[in-house]
């Protein structure tokens, strides 16, 4: 029997893309399905690339047909079906082999599968891969966490079937256990927000301006030719253009207005909070997606309150639409940042930020032009950890700054929901006071609870000298 480098156990979408991609780079594979009629069906369809594949029927085999020590790829379901796999193929290896789990996982259970194999001598990678299909196919990228030594022995094959960014591999290694689970899911979240903000710029233009979904793509076209540029504006514009074949209409048009917010979006805002951050543009994106799903509550809403514009102002001018949705997405990045900054202190995990953005500039869902610039931001040191206070960054928003101000006044006189815009404003304007308004919450907070606060001339743990009680009739 031939002997692969690399196996890989879950011949579905992600996994039978990843798995051609190795073999297209000249690795052979072996590779195994728990249903062992869609490992025959993928290896039929697999072309001249099928020589390079290593078929298994049992876990047995497929383990034997891997070269010490062993590299397995688990590309199934998050959750439980990773257990189970872990739990069937465990048994089979030996002290120094590697299981590497490349599915969405949350990096909670990686650290927990990580430290349970560690115990066996085993070692285990939790491996963040962006793109979907296409990108596991040709180039996806990748977010790696782990034994660092373990992936030393694999670098090669990541390297090679990653996205590249000028001839440099949009892979890395960003420190031990979760690390490379938690870049995946951060990345998810900013996702999130990014999308939910080009979302929100096509409702103010069809909501507030009566522009057509093609009218609406073909500015989002223009806007991928400049600072802008980026995967998620060329593929909105892609859709809106996009007729329904059915009836004529646009395609959009057709799709009914409701999402699901499957885990990573929502994941990365209770991690964030659990890290003391508020990443607000992000759990904004979720929001909206939870709330869409409430269609007839929201039906029922437009009937009882109707159109609730308070007053006009001039609808904003296309260019200050396309400033204020790059600040707004400056400022969901410089959230995120934030996350891994938080979370890579935590867990002592040692997170090159840098590296993050580098890999972030091609293969994945968030790529973008602004990636590079921010990687270079971020390597010349960032004042306060902020990325909008990085002068690169500081210009931008600077310019951007009144546009987003200009865009959320209008969509809030005409009632038009821009949540993930809001929240960023908000953001904005609240670190860019230097004395807020959270004296009044301390005095608050010790006249109910003699909770204490501290003087602006000196002194911590002291009290007001609060008067009497306070009738409540
Ligand atoms: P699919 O639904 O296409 O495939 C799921 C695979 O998991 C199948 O091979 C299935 O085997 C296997 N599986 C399910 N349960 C078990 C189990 N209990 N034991 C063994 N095998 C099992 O999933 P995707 O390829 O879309 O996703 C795989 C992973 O990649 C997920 O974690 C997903 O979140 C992540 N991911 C997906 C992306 C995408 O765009 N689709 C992008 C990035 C990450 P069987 O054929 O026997 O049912």
């Amino acid at each position: 029997m031939s002997h692969a480098r690399i196996g890989l156990v879950g011949l579905g979408v992600m996994g039978a893309n990843l798995s051609l991609n190795i073999a297209d780079h000249g690795f052979p594979i072996a590779v195994y399905n728990r249903t062992g009629a869609v490992t025959d069906a993928f290896v039929a369809s697999a072309g001249d690339l099928a020589e390079r594949l290593v078929p298994a029927q049992t876990y047995e085999d497929f383990v034997a047909s891997l070269s010490k020590p062993r590299a397995i790829i688990i590309m199934v379901k998050a959750g439980g079906p990773v257990d189970a796999v872990i739990a069937d193929l465990g048994p089979l290896l030996d002290e120094g082999d590697m299981i590497i789990d490349a599915g969405n996982a949350n990096f909670h259970d990686t650290r927990r599968r990580e430290a349970a194999l560690r115990e066996k001598g085993l070692n285990f990678i939790g491996m963040g891969v962006s793109g979907g299909e296409e990108g596991a196919r040709h180039g996806p990228s990748i977010m790696v966490g782990g034994n660092k030594a373990s992936y030393e022995v694999i670098r090669d094959i990541i390297e090679a079937i990653s996205a590249k960014h000028d001839g440099q591999p949009c892979a890395a290694h960003f420190g031990p256990d979760g690390a490379g689970h938690f870049v995946k899911t951060v990345h998810n979240g900013i996702e999130y927000a990014d999308m939910q903000m080009i979302a929100e710029v096509y409702g103010v233009l069809r909501d507030g301006a009566g522009r057509t979904p093609s009218e609406i793509g073909a500015l989002f076209e223009a806007w991928d030719k400049g600072p802008l540029k980026s995967y998620l504006v060329e593929i909105s514009g892609k859709v809106l253009q996009t007729a329904d074949p059915k009836t004529g209409q646009p395609m959009v048009d057709v799709i009914v207005d409701t999402a699901g917010q499957k885990g990573t979006g929502r994941w990365t805002a209770i991690e964030a909070i659990t890290l003391g951050q508020s990443p607000s543009t992000i759990e904004a994106a979720v929001a909206a997606r939870s709330w869409s799903s409430e269609k007839a509550t929201r039906e029922a809403g437009q009937a009882l309150f109707g159109d609730d514009a308070v007053e006009t102002m001039p609808m904003p001018s296309d260019a200050t639409l396309e400033k204020a949705l790059l600040a707004a997405k400056l400022i969901a990045y410089d959230q995120g940042f934030k996350i891994l900054i938080a979370a890579s202190s935590t867990y002592d995990w040692g997170i090159d930020l840098a590296a993050a953005a580098e890999v972030w500039r091609e293969g994945c869902i968030i790529r973008s032009a602004l990636l590079d610039d921010m990687a270079q931001a971020i390597r010349a040191g960032l004042p306060h950890d902020q990325l909008i206070f990085a002068p690169t960054f500081a210009d931008m928003i600077r310019e951007g700054a009144p546009a987003l101000r200009r865009v959320v006044a209008y969509a809030a006189l005409k009632g038009l929901p821009i949540p993930a815009f809001a929240n960023a404003l908000a953001y904005f304007d609240t670190m860019r006071q230097g004395r807020g308004t959270t004296d009044l919450v301390q005095a608050q907070r010790d006249f109910f609870g003699a909770h204490g606060f501290e003087r602006v001339d000196g002194g911590a743990g002291q009290h007001g000298p609060w008067a009497g009680t306070v009738s409540h009739s």
